[in-house]
């Protein structure tokens, strides 16, 4: 069970990700700097498997894992999807990314998608890819935000969140590095957003104010931390009996930065927000509040 949405702009582009998990599941790591072939990347690193479900590099790409529930798992012994991230994130291409996976015991593995959002990604260059292994073929799709896994009432789940989703984006692409470019656009006033404005307060402040600097980026962060219509199943801020969502995870990759903001807990209520760089400088601020 997972939200993730983007953002493509004139400079790079943006992710968003909440993690939800079972109850009882220890929490993910915070992120931390790894150096695999020559490769520098941020990743945070769920202590039950030791994977990721995130992860961005130094070249500017970036992957998530999206595990694909609807398919029946393979009958024999598996191996952990999380180390996937780990596994293919030195890489740099997608075209190096299905190369390694071809070269994996795919039928090993339960069905997944992992999104790829290549190198110099912008709103004119480039495509986001969703590579879905169903558990008998791997496939290459152009994806399209928000994609949403869910154990369970998928379709309804999914219907729900992309409407949510679409009623508060702006209809059109937005610098994010631009100086009041952008003034003339207004979010639309949606009841959504009215009602997500008092939610939305904790993970504003949390996520680390100075990265989100145009409109669209500050609605997909209250999107991501949610309760519409109520906190449940159909929330993006995930709200069940047995699981709820434990992460939000903030990337920004352009040609100015490359950052990882990372909300351990739910994003409605979590106090501990952490902020990483990759580049200019490698730098790691974190603030608990
Ligand atoms: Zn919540």
């Amino acid at each position: 069970m997972c939200t993730v949405s983007w953002l493509l702009a004139n400079d790079g582009y943006q992710v968003f990700f909440n993690r939800d998990e079972q109850k009882g599941r220890a929490l993910a790591r915070s992120p931390k700097y790894f150096n695999d072939l020559g490769v520098k990347y941020l990743m945070p690193v769920d202590p039950v498997g030791g994977g990721s479900w995130i992860a961005i590099n130094q070249a500017g790409l970036s992957i998530c894992l999206l595990n694909y529930y609807q398919q029946k798992p393979p009958e024999k012994e598996l191996i952990s999807r999380g180390l996937l991230v780990k596994s293919l994130i030195s890489n740099t291409s997608l075209t190096k990314i299905r190369s390694a996976l071809k070269k994996l015991p795919l039928q090993c593995y339960a069905a997944f998608t992992l999104l790829v959002f290549p190198s110099h990604l912008t709103a004119q260059i480039g495509d986001v890819y969703a590579v879905r292994w169903d558990g008998f073929e791997l496939t290459t799709l152009t994806a399209v935000s928000p994609m949403i896994s869910s154990s369970i009432a998928l379709a309804e789940v999914t219907n729900y969140r992309e409407d949510h989703h679409n009623a508060i984006l702006l209809p059109h692409q937005v610098l994010f590095s631009g100086d009041g470019c952008n003034d003339e656009l207004e979010i639309r006033p949606t009841p959504a957003r009215v009602d997500i404005d008092s939610v939305a307060v904790n993970i504003i402040e949390l996520t680390n104010q100075r990265c989100i600097d145009d409109k669209n980026s500050l609605a997909l962060t209250q999107f991501h931390a949610s309760h519409e219509p109520a906190p449940s199943y159909l929330s993006v801020c995930m709200h069940r009996d047995d699981a709820h969502t434990v992460s939000f995870t903030h990337l920004i990759a352009t040609r100015k930065q490359l950052k990882m903001n990372y909300v351990c807990g739910c994003p409605c209520s979590s106090k501990q927000h952490q902020s990483y760089a990759l580049y200019p400088h490698r730098e790691t601020c974190v603030a608990v509040v």
